[in-house]
């Protein structure tokens, strides 16, 4: 237990295939920013636009998988089930498979807890629900303030939690990836699978974020 009520679990080996000293580049990294720089400057890519492509990777497709994910577990309480019983089976039959995402987990949000996702380590991710991850979430900031302080970090995503609700910590490895099933929104009972995936950010499936409500702005 946390001093601020978070809880963190599990310490399990965090193995990795990619070397010890996560402060530094890779050996891929480096080759992509050297590409890059040298792309920029013989005039061949616009930094704005790799911004632009990569946003969209990271935000507008890779995410929707996970989104339609969690619009069935909404909508089909079968799938939820099967979901937190074995969330790679249940993700594979949708057919989001391949690799960073060969051992998934499902963490439902309820009344009671509230759950976030970090990788303390480095930047373990469910890529084939997820896609890229975000920035942010490779950061050192991020990584560190997740476990000491899981409230200072959503307030500073602007989530504010009902008062008394527990915040759990997951902590990725290469083994395990955690994907957050939040709260089905209110006023949503209408609302077939497609418009329920709408709701849902890719930030509410990390746990720094909440779903969006009906008639919020996209
Ligand atoms: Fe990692």
């Amino acid at each position: 237990m946390l001093a601020n009520g978070g809880i963190i679990f599990p310490m399990s080996q965090h193995d990795h295939p990619h070397g010890e000293d996560h402060s530094e580049l890779d050996e891929t990294e480096i080759r992509v920013r050297a590409l890059q720089s040298l792309l920029t400057q013989k005039g061949y890519v616009d930094p704005a636009a790799l911004d632009v492509l990569i946003d969209t990777y990271q935000r507008r497709i890779g995410p929707r998988n996970g989104a339609r994910v969690v619009a069935r577990a909404w909508s089909d309480p079968g799938f939820f089930d099967w979901l937190l019983r074995d969330a790679t089976a249940a993700i594979a039959s949708m057919h989001y498979t391949g690799r960073q995402g060969e051992h998934m987990v499902a963490v439902p949000n309820t009344d009671e807890v509230h759950n976030m996702v970090v990788c303390t380590l480095c930047s373990c991710y469910p890529w084939p629900v997820l896609g890229l991850p975000p920035v942010w979430y490779k950061s050192a900031p991020y990584r560190s303030r997740a476990v000491r302080d899981p409230h200072g970090v959503l307030a500073d995503f602007g989530v504010v939690l009902p008062e008394g609700k527990q915040v759990r910590v997951w902590d990725s490895t290469a083994e395990v990836r955690y994907l957050v099933i939040p709260q089905r929104p209110a006023g949503t009972e209408g609302l077939d699978e497609q418009q329920l995936s709408e709701l849902v950010t890719r930030d509410s499936m990390i746990g720094t974020g909440l779903p969006r409500t009906p008639g919020s702005a996209a």
